[in-house]
């Protein structure tokens, strides 16, 4: 394309899909299905997210709408599988740290 065409296009505002790619990774951002994240998300999840995969999901916000677990948007397929990843080494950490080791049982013993 030439640079006439692409002032033309940047005028327009029309450039902004033609190279878009990942901020950590390059790769290209292609339309694809990702997981809605729901909920009030600790800070660990948004520090990793927003360093390690930008583009891989979509916040919901705090009310889960069952009928929206999915949705599609420009993601990186390397942020979702680095997501894919993260989320279930921590489920397994966090199964492992059970939740019944660091709080006493309710009826005392
Ligand atoms: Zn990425």
């Amino acid at each position: 394309m030439r640079a006439r065409e692409l002032l033309l296009l940047a005028a327009l505002g029309l450039t902004a899909c033609r190279s878009a790619r990942c901020e950590v990774h390059g790769d290209p951002l292609i339309d694809r299905e990702v997981p809605v994240v729901y909920g009030l998300m600790g800070g660990d999840y948004l520090d990793a997210r927003d360093e390690l995969f930008p583009r891989a999901d979509a916040l919901g916000g705090c009310v889960v709408d069952p009928d929206r677990r999915t949705t599609v948007r420009a993601a990186c397929a390397t942020c979702v599988e680095v997501a894919r990843h993260w989320r279930s080494s921590r489920l397994r950490t966090r199964s492992f740290h059970g939740f019944e080791e660091r709080e006493p049982p309710l009826d005392g013993r």
